[in-house]
């Protein structure tokens, strides 16, 4: 047994695939302590700051005085709190929708909603970047399953048309895609998915409290709230907490707390997750100007790479990769750049497709401009020592 576990762990050193964690000493943060020293944290998702916003943790620290550090049981066992009822009321208004479910994890809406939209038989079209959650989930659904070109509306126009047409078919997507920063082409996605008659599942991790006028999602930066009738987020990224949510109709909303196994079998999110959720999403509609701060960072980091010379993938949002190849090189690159006081990580197979590994830097509200100008530097000095300039 445990030469498995060694063989296993040597194949993946042996292919740079090897993962390990990155102990902190320190708040998440712009900045972060490290074995004894200060580094630059450019990785996190916690794209506005909100995670360390000091009406979140306050909302955090009264719900948990009131209410306990946990829930108990599942809300079908041990009861609904107030957190939770809040949350769901805030994220239905915030989104314009009837109603909202949260669940524990994006994972778990992932794997909870899509086996109770299709089923054996039917026919799942999805982008080919799609995040893991969503692949588990349309293996969990038993569903036949195919992948389009990332993006590439043809290609799945050209599927749709192939397919008998009597098929229930999702088309799957995210709204912000996690690892390339890029957005889906919703509008056309819509479009195909009206035509075709098929479902359109949208997973807007990233997209939630960012993209869009006011934040509330890449649907609202296409303005597609009316054609899209439901789709998921997470309370993880940009709001800075945990969790995730679906909004759509009443008997949506029902149909899934009924039917979805990852809500009904697992432990509601502590009381104290969901008031900092709540919290957040008030912030989010009161200080507008957060989100321009991070698009000001965004676009000097972005700017400050490409001078550099760096090969970055389509994006259009503060998630900023820079396309490195191979795992070692990428993991190589990484190194150097932690030696030169910059934490992100190399992403490796199987997170995104082989032969594309890359630095995915993310950058945040919180951010200074000092901060970028020296994540800047030990960029370049890397990329220098790594050979990739
Ligand atoms: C992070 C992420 C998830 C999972 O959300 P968690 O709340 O972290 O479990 C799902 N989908 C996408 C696209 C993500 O980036």
């Amino acid at each position: 047994m445990t030469d498995q576990f060694r063989a296993s762990l040597q194949q993946l050193t042996d292919q740079s695939l090897r993962r390990s964690l990155f102990p902190l000493e320190s708040a998440t943060g712009p900045i972060v302590n490290h074995a004894g020293r200060a580094v630059i944290l450019l990785s996190s998702n916690d794209y506005l700051g909100l995670s360390t916003h000091p009406q979140v943790i306050q909302a955090a620290i009264e719900a948990t005085e009131r209410y306990g550090t946990g829930a108990g049981a599942s809300r079908l066992v041990s009861g609904t709190l107030p957190p939770h009822a809040a949350l769901e009321n805030a994220l239905a208004k915030f989104k314009g929708a009837e109603a909202s479910l949260v669940f524990g994890a994006g994972y778990l809406v992932n794997i909870g909603v899509i086996p109770n939209l299709i089923g054996r038989g039917d026919l799942i079209f999805a982008d080919r970047l799609c995040h893991a959650s969503l692949i588990d989930g349309c293996r969990l659904s038993q569903a036949d399953f195919r992948v389009f070109r990332h993006g590439d509306c043809a290609h799945l126009e050209a599927l749709l048309r192939r397919r008998a047409s009597n098929r229930r078919t999702l088309i799957i997507t995210e709204g912000l895609f996690s690892m390339d920063g890029d957005v889906a082409p919703l509008a056309d996605l819509v479009e195909l998915a009206e035509r075709y008659d098929a479902m359109l599942y949208v997973d807007d991790a990233h997209g939630t409290g960012i993209m869009g006028a006011t934040g509330r999602g890449t649907i609202e930066h296409f303005g597609l709230e009316r054609r899209i009738p439901f789709h998921m987020g997470t309370l993880s990224k940009a709001l800075g907490s945990y969790g995730a949510y679906v909004v759509g109709s009443n008997e949506f909303v029902q149909y899934l707390l009924n039917r979805a196994r990852s809500f009904i079998f697992t432990t509601a999110l502590p009381p104290a997750i969901a008031a900092a959720a709540s919290a957040a999403i008030t912030i989010i509609e009161r200080e507008p100007d957060r989100r321009d701060r991070l698009w000001a960072n965004r676009q000097y980091l972005f700017d400050g790479l490409k001078k550099q010379g760096f090969r970055l993938t389509p994006t259009v949002s503060p998630i900023l990769p820079v396309l490195i190849g191979d795992a070692a090189h990428a993991s190589a690159f990484a190194d150097r750049l932690l030696a030169h006081g910059v934490y992100a990580p190399a992403i490796r197979p199987p997170t995104v497709p082989d032969g594309t590994s890359r630095i995915r830097f993310t950058v945040t509200a919180a951010h200074t401009t000092e901060q970028l100008d020296e994540a800047l530097q030990a960029v370049m000095l890397a990329g220098r020592e790594t050979a990739l300039l």
